[in-house]
C-alpha cells in the first residue's frame, strides 16, 4: 500500500508543478507587461434606447508574446493575488482617460467611459491618488470616468473602501455597481454607497425572456436604481427581443454582443465616426 502510494504521489507530483510553474510563469511575464507595452484596452460599447452610443466599458486585455491574445480572465486572478493588478489598474485608468480624451480633441465625443476596479485596488489608499494622476495626465472630465465596483470586492473592506470612494466621488466620477444581484447584500450595498448607475448582471438578462423569476428581478433592479436615484445598465445583452423587453421596463443602458463586442480603440473611432451602430 505504501509503494502504492508513493506512486501515486510521483505521478501527481509532475502534474501539479506543471500548474504552479505555469502560474509562476504568467506572474512573472505579467510584471513585465505593462513596460513591454503588451496590455490593451478594448472597449464595448454602451447604448441608450434610441440606439445612441452614450459611453463605453474599457476591457483590459493582454497580447502575450507566446500565448497570444488573453482574456482577462485568464490573468486578471493572479494579478490579483500578486498585488500586480496596482500598477496594471493604473495603466488602465490612465490609459482609457487618455483615449477617451484623445477622441474629444479629435470632435468625437464618449459620454463616458467606465473601468472595473478590483478588490485589491480599493484596499489601497491611493486608488483616489492614482484616479487624480489619470485626470489630471489626460485633461478628461471628472463627470466622464466611472469607476466599475463589485459588493464582493467592496464589502471585504467597507470603511476603508466607503472612504476612497468618497473621496473619489467628491472629484465628480461617478460609481457604478457591477454584477448587480449577484451577490448576498445586494441591497444594502446600494443603500451604503451612493452609486450613480447599477449594472445589472448578464445571468439574469440573459434568460428574462424565458424565466419569469428572471424577468422579475431585473425590472426590480431597474425599479430600485431609479428609486435610489440611479440610472440602470443590462449586460450581455444578445437579442433584439431581449433589448425591446429591457427598453419596455425602462433600462436606461444596453451592453452586449448586440451592439457590439468588446473592441479594439480603432473599431470604436470608426463606429463613432459613423455615428451609428450595425
Ligand atoms: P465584467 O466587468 O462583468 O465585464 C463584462 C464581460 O462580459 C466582458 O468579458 C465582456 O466581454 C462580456 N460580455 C459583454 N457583452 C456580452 C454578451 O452579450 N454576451 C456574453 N456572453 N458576454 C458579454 P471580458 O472582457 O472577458 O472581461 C471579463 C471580466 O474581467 C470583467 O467582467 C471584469 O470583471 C474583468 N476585467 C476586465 N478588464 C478589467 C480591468 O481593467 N481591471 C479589472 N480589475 N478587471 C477587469
Ligand atoms: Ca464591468
Ligand atoms: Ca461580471
Amino acid at each position: 500500500a505504501k509503494s502504492a502510494g508513493r506512486n501515486n504521489y510521483r505521478l501527481f507530483l509532475p502534474e501539479m508543478n506543471q500548474q504552479v510553474s505555469e502560474r509562476v510563469i504568467i506572474e512573472n511575464d505579467l510584471r513585465q507587461a505593462v513596460a513591454r507595452d503588451e496590455l490593451r484596452l478594448h472597449y464595448q460599447p454602451v447604448t441608450d434606447a434610441n440606439n445612441q452610443i452614450v459611453g463605453a466599458e474599457a476591457l483590459l486585455r493582454w497580447e502575450h508574446p507566446e500565448y497570444g491574445f488573453m482574456q482577462p480572465d485568464s490573468f486578471i486572478p493572479i494579478a490579483e493575488e500578486s498585488g500586480l493588478i496596482i500598477p496594471i489598474g493604473q495603466w488602465v485608468l490612465e490609459q482609457a482617460c487618455l483615449q477617451v480624451r484623445h477622441w474629444q480633441d479629435a470632435g468625437l465625443t464618449l459620454g463616458f467611459v467606465s473601468v472595473n476596479i478590483s478588490a485589491r485596488q480599493l484596499r489601497e489608499p491611493d486608488l483616489s491618488q492614482a484616479v487624480r494622476n489619470a485626470l489630471d495626465t489626460s485633461g478628461l472630465a471628472p463627470e466622464r470616468l466611472e469607476l466599475e465596483l463589485t459588493e464582493g470586492s467592496v464589502l471585504q473592506r467597507t470603511e476603508a473602501a466607503r472612504q476612497i470612494l468618497e473621496e473619489t466621488q467628491a472629484l465628480g466620477v461617478r460609481l457604478v455597481a457591477d454584477d448587480f444581484g449577484t451577490g448576498y447584500s445586494s441591497l444594502s450595498f446600494l443603500k451604503q454607497f451612493r452609486f450613480d448607475k447599477v449594472k445589472i448582471d448578464r445571468e439574469f438578462v440573459r434568460d428574462m425572456l424565458t424565466d419569469q423569476g428572471d424577468a422579475a428581478i431585473v425590472k426590480a433592479t431597474i425599479a430600485i436604481s431609479h428609486a435610489f436615484g440611479a440610472t440602470a445598465t443590462a449586460v450581455g445583452v444578445e437579442t433584439a427581443a431581449q433589448a425591446d423587453a429591457l427598453r419596455a421596463c425602462g433600462c436606461d443602458h444596453l451592453q452586449g454582443y448586440l451592439c457590439g463586442r468588446p473592441m479594439a480603440p480603432s473599431d470604436l473611432q470608426e463606429l463613432l465616426q459613423s455615428g451609428c451602430l450595425i
